[in-house]
């Protein structure tokens, strides 16, 4: 397994993302579920050309889980998936993000919280977590890879077991500072009204399990 480096300048915009003081923490939840709605939409059109798929939308949507014991943030879809190559395209380079690249030359000048208002993308998931993984497996692919990141000094991507095709995201949200809390990204409320401001539109299911209170 060999770990790769980041390419500089993905190393610096992922610095300054994280370190923008302008930024809102609860985004990445915004960002990172928008890219589950974008794989399933990719299932479902292909569906619509590809007799061999069918698109039962019950089998399509979201599931995030809580284990605050842990520390861990999950983001399930049922997505598109994606294959070792396109893990290595899709997160290995940050202005991959086409909207972060847009608003780096055009917005960041001045300062405006811009990264809330626009799509920032897999790398806002840094903000809240110190460590990242990703396990998929993409459509018309028996194989599933991880990703793992700490953001910081790059990325490995190793082979994995997936029973079905989609994505896993799963944040270890970070251990609060003097400054910052991160708890609030375990409780269940907090989750579910991110949730509600950002997601509403969202037209695949949400999911999460809730405690009885
Ligand atoms: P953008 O959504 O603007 O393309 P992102 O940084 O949010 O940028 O995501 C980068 C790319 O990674 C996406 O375009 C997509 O190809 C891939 N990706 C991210 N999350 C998922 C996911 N849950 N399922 C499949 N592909 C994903
Ligand atoms: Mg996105």
């Amino acid at each position: 397994m060999v770990k790769k480096e980041f390419k500089a300048e993905s190393k610096r915009l992922l610095e300054m993302m994280i370190n923008s003081i302008y930024t809102q923490k609860e985004i990445f939840l915004r960002e990172l579920i928008s890219n589950s709605s974008d794989a399933i939409d990719k299932i479902y059109y292909r569906a619509l050309t590809d007799e061999s798929i069918s698109f039962d939308s019950d089998n399509y949507f979201v599931k995030i889980d809580i284990d605050k014991e842990n520390r861990l943030l999950t983001i399930t879809d049922t997505g598109i998936g994606m294959t070792k190559e396109e893990l290595e395209a899709n997160l290995g380079t940050i202005a991959k993000s086409g909207s972060l690249a847009f608003k780096t030359e055009n917005e960041l000048k001045d300062g405006h919280d811009i990264i809330g208002q626009f799509g920032v993308g897999f790398y806002s998931a840094f903000m809240v977590a110190d460590h990242v993984t990703v396990t998929s497996r993409a459509l018309d692919s028996g194989e599933a890879y991880v990703w793992r990141s700490n953001g910081a000094d790059g990325y490995t991507i190793e082979e994995a077991t997936k029973e079905s095709v989609g994505t896993t995201i799963e944040l270890k949200i970070k251990e609060n500072t003097e400054d910052e809390s991160y708890d609030e990204f375990l409780e269940e409320y907090r989750i579910q009204s991110i949730i509600k401001k950002y997601s509403d539109f969202i037209r695949y299911p949400i999911k999460m399990d809730v405690t009885n209170r």
